[in-house]
């Protein structure tokens, strides 16, 4: 795979589960289905959405404060996450898709990219293996659980093809119909492509995401250098994004929309990078010996600190404590300084808001599981974290909530938003 390979058609299912944690919720609590919920790390007015249901999305809420959503729909139930929960979903599908095939990854909690065998490498079996999946993910995992799948060249293909039609979807989309496909999109709808980023683009004149697919290789490779040329082929349906991040970090960055540009919005958002950076940690069996972190101010300034630790790490909560510490020292223009205050509404971040938030881990050495603390507690994290990301059939569902209310007992709960995973974008 990659760019010396031609694209083919059928060569990858992307799976990506509808609303997934509010979907979860609906499952295990029936009095909440068919109703318009919205999961947040934090419930408070001020706190923000992280996911809402399919039934809430009907109405026009999406990612946004909750005060936001209850103007919308005043009725609208906002539970908090429960990061265990949806880690054991997680784990439920994983062994369903495990029954169909071993070439697949899990890009992030609620999504999976499944490589096809050339048996299933047409239009008739790649469709069947969807609608087995689909339903054997309904009548074993949870019947309230839905999902969008997409089959086409790459990964990137495949999403885009499982985004174009939510909830419940199947979409193929072959080569002979990305202009088409692309046709119908904003720039802003291609994976990898944020507010920074389309502005980029519109500046050396690319207002779409034709026009994007219409530019030469040279242009592309001029004006955007290494990025440029990766979206000339990733937009032609070649492999480049591998399956394996190669990079010595892990990190994730973002974007935060303009009504969500204070102080307590961005705090929820980074709590979702640290948890997905550190999914990735552990998945990729790492353990990091240092952590970065930087926010980007609508009165362009910048605070970027990285700071390298003794000890190595990979769960969740040690991750958070060392971003904390950074925290601390991060002067908030125009915000108020403690993060239980409310920093209020500047939706056009014109009193100084965060608007770039990015954080990763760094100093990264492969887990040989060779080391043992000499303290009980980072022993405990450890177990902790590799227990909600890989819980088997011999842990019940109440041995995974025990788990998470211990950790609840140092602090907050495991607060965890997630969304997409780290594709390549431009730098
Ligand atoms: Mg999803």
């Amino acid at each position: 795979m990659g760019i010396n390979t031609e694209p083919k058609n059928y060569q990858v299912l992307f799976l990506d589960m509808n609303s997934f944690f509010a979907s979860v919720e609906q499952q295990v609590r029936p009095e909440l289905r068919g109703k318009p919920i919205g999961v947040a790390p934090y419930t408070g007015d001020s706190g923000c959405i992280i996911a809402a249901s399919i039934e809430a999305k009907r109405q026009g809420v999406k990612i946004c404060r909750i005060g936001e959503a209850k103007k919308i729909i005043p009725s609208m139930t906002i539970l908090e996450a429960r990061p265990a929960l949806y880690m054991l979903y997680h784990k439920e599908i994983r062994k369903v898709i495990e029954k169909f095939t071993p070439y697949y990854r899990a890009m992030s909690i609620d999504e999976f990219a499944i490589c096809l065998t050339p048996l299933d490498q047409n239009y008739n079996n790649s469709i069947k293996l969807a609608r087995k999946i689909k339903q054997t993910i309904k009548s074993e995992v949870g019947d309230y659980l839905n999902c969008s799948v997409g089959i086409s060249t790459s990964k990137f293909l495949a999403k885009m093809a499982a985004s174009s039609q939510k909830p419940d979807g199947l979409v193929v989309l072959n080569l002979g119909q990305l202009e088409n496909f692309y046709a119908k999109l904003k720039l802003t709808d291609l994976t990898g492509v944020n507010f920074r980023t389309e502005a980029r683009l519109n500046f050396i004149g690319i207002k779409s995401p034709l026009d994007f697919y219409n530019c030469n290789l040279s242009y592309l490779s001029t004006t955007l250098k290494h990025a440029g040329k990766n979206w000339y082929y990733r937009l032609r349906g070649y492999e480049v994004d591998d399956f394996i991040s190669k990079t010595k970090t892990i990190g994730h960055s973002h974007v935060l929309e303009p009504a969500l540009r204070d102080k307590n919005s961005a705090l929820s958002v980074l709590h979702k990078l640290v948890f997905k950076a550190g999914y990735r940690l552990r998945q990729e069996n790492y353990l990091a010996g240092g952590v970065y972190l930087t926010i980007g101010f609508s009165d362009r300034t910048t605070f970027s600190q990285s700071q390298k630790s003794v000890d190595f790490f990979s769960d969740n909560m040690t991750f958070w404590q060392k971003i904390e510490l950074i925290l601390k020292k991060c002067p908030w223009p125009g915000q108020p300084v403690s993060p239980s205050v409310s920093a209020g509404p500047s939706p056009d971040g014109s009193q100084g808001g965060p608007i770039y938030l990015a954080v990763g881990a760094f100093n990264l050495k492969k887990n040989k599981g060779e080391q043992i603390s000499i303290f009980a507690e980072i022993e405990k994290r450890k177990k902790l974290a590799t227990a909600l990301d890989h819980i088997n059939d011999d842990f019940g569902a109440d041995t995974v909530i025990s788990a998470s209310m211990m950790q609840a007992g140092d602090s907050a709960p495991d607060r965890i938003p997630f969304g997409r995973p780290r594709y390549d974008i431009l730098h």
